[in-house]
């Protein structure tokens, strides 16, 4: 894909008078050399292999570390009556906290964009798939508006925490659901660039700190702020709400926000979450 701007994918999408996912499904056949089947097949074994992830979590699979394990299923048997967000909302963190163990565990998921952030879009798509009664091609086409959105944030800032700090993955996969999001709910392509600038600034200045240098603590849990980000973004646009700092502005200032971060936050694990007490012992431990 070879978008470089929000402007310019809702630009060509007008142009050409498609929705977004078609003009950037296009643009990818134009990209790679594909044909139309091929680039939706692709994208639709993603969904599937999103599924796969979420069906194959395993309550009792603890990291290498000991560190996280065992979350998603606590979540998954959270009773909505308890719950203060309702069943729902529940059913967003689990599946996040399910996906990011997973992760954690060495098990299969996909990465959206990162295996850092790869518990955000299935967290948001599976559940609401669910709940809609929504069809495997609907979902496709929102993982295509998330895959051009994201393709804009690679081109113009970045996807990785290295570079730009965690607001660059996990900010990044927030912006990309809400974007999506919008589109399964057949917002306009406007309100899908209001959802990814609002998503992306929500979580502008968020540090790459992993505790012992492995993608666990504080990633598992940060995938459930991507989603329900997301989720509250895209519906703020539904409503009409919108970002006063447009999406590409706002995707050049996270950027701007990454450079300037100290290597010490950029998954160094030397700062922040790493660099605390507890922190510290648990790597000295695994040292150790
Ligand atoms: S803290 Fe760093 S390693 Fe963990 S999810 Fe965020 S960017 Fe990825």
């Amino acid at each position: 894909m070879a978008f470089t701007s929000v402007t310019g994918i809702l630009k060509t999408a007008s142009m050409q008078g498609l929705p977004l996912w078609e003009a950037i499904l296009e643009d990818d056949c134009k990209d790679r050399g594909v044909n139309r089947e091929a680039s939706f097949r692709q994208m639709a074994a993603l969904w599937d292999a999103m599924k796969s992830a979420s069906s194959r979590y395993s309550p009792e699979a603890h990291s290498a570390s000991g560190l996280v394990g065992g979350d998603g299923a606590k979540m998954r048997t959270f009773g909505a009556e308890t719950s203060i967000g309702g069943s729902f909302l529940d059913r967003i963190i689990a599946e996040a906290l399910s996906m990011g163990e997973s992760n954690a565990c060495m098990k299969r998921i996909v990465a959206a964009p990162t295996a850092g952030s790869c518990g955000v879009l299935p967290a948001v798509l599976i559940p609401l798939a669910e709940r809609g009664g929504l069809q495997d091609e609907t979902i496709v086409q929102s993982l295509f508006v998330a895959a051009g959105f994201g393709q804009v944030i690679a081109a113009r800032a970045s996807i990785s925490g290295a570079e730009g700090g965690c607001q660059a993955e996990i900010g990044s996969a927030s912006a990309m659901a809400a974007a999506a999001l919008v589109s399964i709910k057949n917002g306009t392509p406007e309100m899908s660039a209001d959802a990814c600038a609002m998503a992306l600034m929500n979580l502008m200045g968020l540090v790459c700190d992993p505790v012992a240098g492995l993608v666990e603590i504080p990633c598992v849990k940060r995938n459930v702020v991507g989603a329900v980000n997301a989720v509250s973004c895209a519906d703020m646009a539904l409503a009409g709400i919108t970002s006063r700092i447009p999406a590409d502005e706002v995707i050049d200032a996270m950027r701007s926000v990454g450079e300037a971060m100290p290597c010490s936050l950029r998954e160094t694990g030397e700062g922040g979450l790493a660099a605390t007490p507890t922190g510290m012992a648990a790597a000295g431990k695994l040292k150790g």
